[in-house]
Formats: C-alpha cells, sequence, structure tokens
C-alpha cells in the first residue's frame, strides 16, 4: 500500500530550536511557510528561505497539510492549537517538538481529533546543536500509520527517529530524558567543583575523565566551559526547570517520587530566582562551588556590586 507522504509544512515557533528545523525542512523542499508570535521573525525567515508570502493566516495554514509546532510550555502551545484549530485542513497532521507534558499531549489529540486532525507528539533531544545539524533524537508519540507520513519530515529534522507507541508516549520518553540530563548535571557539576577544590588541574581532569569509565556528552562538551564560567551556550537552565516540572508530575500521577528530580527542581529554582535563568544548565557547578566552600550563592545582579 502506498503512503500518502506529508510534505507541506509550516514551521510554528521560531525560536533557538525553531529556527534551525525550518533551515533543514526547507531545504529538503518540504517547508511551505513560517508562523511565529513575534512577527518580525518569522518575515525575516520567509524573506531568508524565499518563501512564499500568504495573504493571511487561513491561506497559510489552508495550504499545508502539516503544522510543526516548537514553542516554550503547555499553555504557550494550547492557545496556539485553539487558534489554528478552524483554520486547518480535515486529514492535516501537527506535529508538535515542543516539551509539554504526556497529558497536555493527550488533551490536544483529543481537541485535533474531534476537527479530523491527526497529532503527533515528537518531543526532541541534541539540543541546538542536533537541531542545526539536522541530527536530532525524536522520540514519537501517535498513530503509527500518521508517524509513517511523516517520516520525510522526521529525516528532515533528525537522524535517530523512534515511534515510541501512543499518544503521550513521546513526551513521556522525553520526561525520562530529562530525569538522565538532570543527573548527569548533577554528577559533573558536583565532580569538577570538587576537582576545584582539590586544586586539581581541571581542565586535564576533563581531558583524561572524558576518555575514561566517567566519561560523557555533558562533560566533553560543557566540561572546559563551565570551568570557564562560559555558561552563555546551550540549553537554558529555565528550560529543564519547565521540564523537570513536568517530570515531577509525571511521577505525581504514578504516586511516585524520585528525590534526583525534586533536588534538582530545587537548585535550579535557586538558580532561577538569583538571575541565572537564561544560562546552560551547566550553570549548576555555581551552587556545588557554593556547597564546598559553605558560602552563599551570589545573585547575578550583584556580581559587579
Ligand atoms: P526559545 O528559543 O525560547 O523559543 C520559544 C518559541 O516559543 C519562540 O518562537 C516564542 O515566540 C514561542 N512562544 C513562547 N510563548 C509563546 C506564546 N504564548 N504564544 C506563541 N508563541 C510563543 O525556545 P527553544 O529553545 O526553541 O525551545 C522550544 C521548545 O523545544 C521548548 O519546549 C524546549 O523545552 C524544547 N527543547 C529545547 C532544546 C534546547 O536546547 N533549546 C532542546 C530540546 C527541546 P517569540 O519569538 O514571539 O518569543
Amino acid at each position: 500500500m502506498t503512503v500518502d507522504k506529508l510534505h507541506q509544512v509550516v514551521v510554528y515557533g521560531l525560536g533557538a530550536m525553531g529556527r534551525p528545523m525550518a533551515r533543514n525542512l526547507n531545504q529538503q523542499g518540504l517547508l511551505i511557510g513560517v508562523k511565529n508570535r513575534t512577527e518580525g521573525k518569522a518575515h525575516a525567515m520567509q524573506k531568508e528561505l524565499g518563501l512564499t508570502a500568504f495573504s493571511d493566516d487561513a491561506a497559510l495554514f489552508a495550504a499545508a497539510d502539516t503544522v510543526l509546532t516548537c514553542v516554550s510550555a503547555d499553555d504557550d502551545l494550547k492557545s496556539i492549537i485553539n487558534s489554528i484549530i478552524p483554520l486547518l485542513k480535515p486529514g492535516s497532521v501537527v506535529i508538535d517538538c515542543s516539551t509539554v507534558s504526556p497529558q497536555t499531549a493527550q488533551s490536544l489529540s483529543d481537541d485535533l481529533a474531534a476537527n479530523g486532525i491527526a497529532f503527533l507528539d515528537a518531543p526532541v533531544s541534541g539540543g541546538v546543536e542536533g537541531a542545526k545539524k539536522g541530527s536530532l533524537s525524536i522520540m514519537v508519540g501517535g498513530d503509527r500509520a500518521q508517524y509513517k507520513r511523516a517520516e520525510d519530515i522526521f529525516s528532515a529534522i533528525g537522524s535517530q527517529i523512534t515511534h515510541m507507541g501512543k499518544v503521550g508516549q513521546g513526551q513521556a520518553t522525553k520526561a525520562v530524558n530529562q530525569v538522565m540530563v538532570a543527573g548527569v548535571a548533577q554528577a559533573v557539576c558536583s565532580a569538577l567543583a570538587m576537582a576545584e577544590q582539590c586544586k586539581l588541574d581541571v581542565k586535564k581532569v576533563v581531558e583524561v575523565l572524558s576518555a575514561g569509565a566517567a566519561g560523557n556528552w555533558f562533560l566533553e562538551n560543557r566540561g572546559q566551559t563551565m570551568i570557564k564560567d562560559q555558561f552563555n551556550l546551550g540549553f537554558k537552565l529555565d528550560l529543564l526547570l519547565k521540564d523537570l516540572h513536568i517530570c515531577q508530575s509525571t511521577l505525581d500521577s504514578m504516586d511516585a517520587s524520585l528525590p534526583l528530580v525534586q533536588n534538582s527542581i530545587e537548585d535550579y529554582r535557586r538558580l532561577s530566582e538569583a538571575g541565572y535563568g537564561d544560562e546552560d544548565i551547566s550553570a549548576l557547578i555555581r551552587l556545588k562551588r557554593c556547597l564546598l566552600n559553605d558560602k552563599e550563592l551570589v545573585p547575578d545582579n550583584e556580581h559587579d556590586a
């Protein structure tokens, strides 16, 4: 049986992740338009990629068989989907690459299905670097036939694409991923703060440990920057904090808890309240240094005071 493949995509959400995804879709001839809350970003990308200018949103979404969303959080996604449902064609598909809760994925899927529109939750991992290279890991929940229709779209933005099961199971897998991300950050930031306290050459520590049993992506890619106090690239800690609350609510729904999640929420909440929310998650080393030196965290705006 031939599969009716999806190939007319509108990307909604041109943030750090959405922009490179749109470029990669365009390179494969799959992008017909872009949309963003701050309209200037959409106009700039439309110009950069030479996309057709549609007269209005109704014309843009009527031309699409797929809307790929990638926006900050649950409430943002809900308001977008509710606003575009009347504009989408029956038989079209919404693919959501944001990180939101499995419950939000399920309820949006129900709203869309009531209007004849399919939904796939397709959160991603691999960061802005992975989005630029088109090498994201994509964990997909939803109907397998719709997943098959979207294969070309997923191949344009990712290199490891896995159908996890029914709607919500992509987001549940992403929650598991974020527990792991938080745990690795806890281990590496604690260990490197200890290495500093031991007066070791920490650059050499990162080099030698990266090649051994403790080696991992975060140590290799963030180790050398965090010891130089460079936290301006990568994954904003406010986004991980949002994701950890999703992990917490997923655990709550099973009447379970994990100290790693609770402790990480507490740590990243303190950093965020001190003004470091836009820094990379490796800024956790600031807190670990304070812990080892028995000092208070200095808020961001008091550094130069
Ligand atoms: P970002 O750079 O902060 O961009 C956020 C996007 O969401 C922007 O396009 C923003 O529009 C839009 N947005 C926010 N609130 C909105 C609202 N109420 N209505 C309409 N649009 C709204 O974030 P990002 O890094 O691209 O992340 C996007 C999603 O991917 C998040 O769920 C994040 O957790 C997930 N993710 C991120 C990474 C990463 O490394 N950054 C990795 C994996 C997954 P404006 O331009 O108007 O602000």
